[in-house]
């Protein structure tokens, strides 16, 4: 079993980070946080996804001020999900011009590399802390190679040069990054923020670079780590990199709350993060979410298209049945449902699903056996296979799954 307790825990909110919690499947949206109805929109559909906390861009005075009309308009939808504000060069100036909008964020994120340059860098920072400290809200310094302290990377990377046995300049940002969060949390202690209202994150785009910071945070800390890869790219390349680089650490008990940074296709869908952090989770045995859809690739023994398009239907079921199942039945999300191409490993797979259906390959009987619990149960035929699935799986979470009582 993974060990991953980390003896610091926060609360986003209602939500709680670090200690022994869940690790929490986070989001962010890209709508302009001034468009109160496109961002109430997208926060929502994130929510209803399973992002258990959302963040937001407040980058001007009109998305300031935007922000606790956002909130009130969630709440009477009844949409509790904690709100994060992202802060950058301005932050300092429009959390005190609009104390409103610290009021209603459950935590602000200040990036230190982005809180001004030089002399203005402490003050800035200083005046982010103390309206957090005001507010009591919890923060989360977010360290971003992109925008790493440029003093403190020069000043590393001078006293390498001059040290004896000069390490390789990759190592040296990476230790940069690392120290920035460690110096950011320390100065944030200083200034009077408690620790247990601080979250660390130290985001690359590199996974080895991401492994490599985040195995050193973590023995260096014992505050509650955000994890994920920054600009982790489109389509599979960034679902596979965030894989890796997420996988590898939640392996060694690293991260207390994921987000995974996909860039959508134009006009693509948002929640889709949503969905693959829960995925990783889930196909880590770490957290259960939805129903999983386990099935065969195919190859020749499968000319048709036929169990293809049934997996898709019966995962797009699921998905569509979930939020309701939820709300009746304890325990749903951890079932196992097998679609499989033929008789080779169909039957197999099948009996280790929860319920699962071998449909006929190329060439056999065109029978579709069904197994419930590793029993076989029925076989199908004919026209409605598909259907007569559905209805066997509708039937399945109804017998299998304790009701939930009325509260
Ligand atoms: S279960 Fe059958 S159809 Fe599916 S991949 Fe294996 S051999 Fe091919």
């Amino acid at each position: 079993m993974i060990d991953r307790r980390r003896s610091i825990a926060t609360t986003i909110g209602h939500v709680r980070l670090g200690g022994d919690a869940p690790i929490v499947v986070q989001s962010m949206t890209n709508t302009d946080t001034a468009d109160i109805d496109g961002t109430v929109e997208q926060v929502r559909a994130l929510a209803r996804a399973g992002s258990e906390i959302v963040r937001i861009t407040v980058n001007s005075d009109e998305a300031a001020a935007a922000v606790p009309h956002i909130r009130e308009r969630l709440d009477r939808a009844g949409e509790h999900v904690p709100l994060v504000g992202d802060f950058h060069f301005n932050g300092h100036k429009l959390l005190t011009t609009h104390p409103a909008c610290a009021e209603a964020l459950a935590k602000l994120r200040i990036n230190p590399g982005n809180v001004g340059r030089g002399s203005k860098r402490d003050p800035q920072f200083a005046a982010m802390i103390e309206i957090a400290c005001r507010h009591r809200k919890p923060v989360r310094i977010g360290v971003n190679w992109g925008s790493l302290d440029p003093e403190l990377l020069t000043r590393m990377m001078d006293e390498n040069n001059a040290s004896p046995a000069p390490r390789s300049a990759q190592q040296v940002m990476r230790a940069a990054v690392v120290e920035s969060c460690l110096q950011s949390a320390a100065r944030a202690r200083e200034l009077g923020q408690p620790a247990d209202a601080i979250v660390l994150s130290a985001k690359v785009s590199g996974v080895q670079d991401l492994i490599a910071i985040y195995r050193d945070l973590a023995a260096r800390c014992e505050y509650p780590l955000h994890v994920g890869l920054t600009e982790a790219g489109m389509g599979s390349k960034g679902i596979v990199a965030s894989t890796a680089g997420i996988g590898v650490l939640l392996q060694q008990g690293i991260g207390d709350t994921i987000r995974v940074s996909l860039t959508p296709q134009p006009g693509g869908d948002r929640t889709q993060e949503v969905i693959v952090a829960q995925e990783i989770l889930q196909t880590m045995g770490l957290r259960s979410f939805v129903p999983m859809v386990i099935a065969c690739p195919g190859c020749g023994r499968t000319t048709s298209t036929y169990f293809q398009k049934l997996a898709q239907d019966i995962q797009s079921h699921i998905r569509h049945r979930m939020p309701e199942w939820r709300q009746q039945f304890v325990g749903v999300e951890a079932m196992n449902v097998a679609v499989m191409g033929c008789v080779v490993n169909g039957p197999g797979e099948s009996k280790h699903a929860n319920i699962g259906i071998s449909l006929p390959g190329t060439g056999e009987r065109p029978v579709a056996p069904v197994y419930e619990d590793g029993e076989k149960t029925v076989t199908l035929k004919g026209e409605r296979i598909a259907e007569e699935f559905q209805d066997l799986v509708e039937a399945y979470v109804a017998r299998r799954y304790p009701r939930r009582t009325a509260v």
